[in-house]
């Protein structure tokens, strides 16, 4: 084997976050609660690593970056379930605001978790086309599909889409009901 999946390096993985701009990032984005600035918040971080269908489409970043924040309530310990194709980490962060602009402050950046690509399930099977229109990689994530799962009242027409997406998926997590 060429590559076994290493060990995270978190110095990279500091410097890539630290500085990003995350402009909308005063709301939760599992739940939508405001996020308070000035105490820790925890970031799912996350990098491509292995997802030929998707960067066929559209040229994902290459580095890790944010792709969710959460609030206190929804902080967790454990990436669960975990999706394949992806590194994935759970950071504790601090955000500055300047000028109205929030970034990462990641200088004192702690690792909840993390899970490698190599890990988890393979990714739902979401078309590339709809990852593309969304522009929200996180989609393809097992974590994030779960919750949308779990807290859609019916009423969107995205969700049909979504539903469908999973149910065609070769690799369901068993927590995850559609
Ligand atoms: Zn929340």
């Amino acid at each position: 084997m060429a590559d076994t999946p290493s060990e995270l390096d978190i110095i990279q993985l500091r410097s890539n976050i630290h500085g990003e701009h995350v402009a909308e990032a005063h709301v939760c984005d599992y739940c939508g609660t405001e996020v308070k600035i000035g105490q820790p918040v925890q970031y799912d971080v996350i990098r491509v690593a292995d997802l030929p269908n998707i960067e066929r489409i559209f040229s994902p970043p290459s580095e890790w970056h944010p792709d969710a924040v959460r609030c206190q309530n929804c902080n967790i310990d454990k990436i669960d379930p975990a999706t394949d194709g992806f590194d994935e980490a759970l950071v504790m962060v601090h955000l500055n605001e300047s000028n109205g602009i929030l970034s990462i402050d990641a200088s004192s950046m702690t690792v909840v978790d993390f899970s490698p690509n190599g890990d988890g399930y393979q990714p739902p099977m979401f078309s590339p086309v709809l990852m593309s229109q969304f522009e929200d990689l996180g989609l393809a994530r097992w974590i994030r599909v779960k919750h949308l799962l779990e807290f859609d009242d019916g009423s969107g027409d995205v969700m049909p889409i979504i539903r469908k997406g999973v149910r065609k998926s070769k690799d369901i997590p068993p927590n995850v009901e559609f």
